[in-house]
């Protein structure tokens, strides 16, 4: 039975999202803006989400750029770069169009996100097999908007090894490469982020000899809490905080490990662990939210949607495990922090 919270918490819960900074650092926009457009749709964002934006009270969504491995596999590093391409247009013409939303490519456009007036989203690649060994296309990427990246999903590539063999969900060996270990160097460069989140063991090790900015991992659980392919140690997870990182709490069921219908519970038992390895300024939410883009790449293929994945119905919903934290004795700072302000914070040390 998952945990039922009462009203006086969602009460409570509700003010805190009016007040503070809301962020879900993880949210696969991008390529499902792509995707709906494909079918004819039109007006996504509002037709899909800013309804539940607005009543989560949302300032920041990080889109990734995730280049599926079907598109991978049929063309290559060049049909890769392609599609990404057009999943950053399509979005780009999306925020022109959607007046309630904004484009954050800097700290001055994220402190004007924190103000709440419009929703920003900042866009970072998931993984960067669309580049090759080309690190020059870094820069290109960063001319487009683009804030931040990855070096990899869970597959092996040109930089470093992800987490696990697409589908077979076993970690795989081996760090970054060279490239790998230069292309950190010039994210840094130009001030974009590095995410960890589909990173491998070894490739973690690595990077905490490579990289001299903080990192973070977007969309990450408490291996602790639930063992799972991709999930953080504790030594990861105090390490990404010591060195100035923050990590978004995984609201799918299958990286937090709430398959028996405790979603809140789960989420919870995740939430407090992590600030209690990585401490209360390091923790945020990174949910990953699923079931739209299956939905829309499901009709696009033809096919019958499978099994949802989501912890969480949609974004308006995240005042209620908000409201299950401080039920469970989070104190309202905390709760403030990682609704959203750890990760403003985070972004604002990064961003050019
Ligand atoms: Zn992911």
């Amino acid at each position: 039975m998952d945990i039922l919270v009462e009203e006086k918490y969602v009460k409570q819960a509700a003010e805190l999202h009016r007040d503070y900074p809301v962020v879900d650092a993880h949210l696969d926009l991008a390529g499902e803006i792509l995707i709906r457009r494909q079918l004819g749709e039109k007006n996504i964002i509002r037709e899909h989400y800013l309804k539940n934006w607005r009543n989560a009270g949302m300032n920041l969504v990080v889109s990734s750029v995730y280049v599926p491995t079907k598109i991978l596999k049929q063309g290559g590093t060049g049909a890769a770069w392609d599609n990404a391409l057009k999943q950053i247009g399509a979005l780009a013409e999306e925020i022109q169009e959607t007046e309630e939303v904004m484009f954050v490519r800097n700290r001055k456009e994220l402190a004007q996100a924190a103000q709440g007036e419009k929703t920003g989203i900042l866009v970072y690649m998931e993984g960067l097999d669309c580049i090759g060994e080309k690190l020059e296309r870094l820069e290109a990427l960063y001319e487009m908007g683009v804030r931040g990246a990855s070096l990899t999903w869970s597959r092996k590539n040109a930089l470093a090894a992800g987490c696990c063999k697409a589908g077979e969900r076993i970690q795989i060996t081996g760090g970054l490469t060279k490239k790998g270990k230069e292309a950190v160097k010039e994210l840094e460069r130009l001030s974009m982020f590095l995410d960890v989140s589909h990173l491998n063991d070894d490739g973690f090790e690595d990077l905490k000899k490579t990289a001299k900015k903080p990192f973070c991992a977007t969309h990450s659980c408490a291996k602790a809490v639930y063992e799972n392919y991709r999930n953080l140690t504790d030594a990861q997870m105090e390490y990404l905080a010591a060195q100035g990182g923050v990590m978004g709490l995984n609201g799918c069921k299958y990286i937090a490990g709430s398959l028996s219908g405790n979603h809140l519970e789960m989420l919870c038992r995740h939430g407090e662990y992590e600030i209690e390895k990585a401490g209360k300024a390091h923790v945020g939410f990174g949910f990953d939210l699923c079931d739209s883009y299956d939905e829309a790449d499901s009709a696009l293929e033809g096919k019958i949607c499978g099994e949802k994945c989501d912890c969480l119905l949609h974004h308006g919903q995240i005042p209620l495990l908000t409201a299950a934290f401080l039920q469970r004795g989070m104190s309202e700072e905390t709760a403030a922090g990682m609704i959203g302000g750890n990760f403003m914070h985070y972004f604002d040390s990064v961003l050019p």
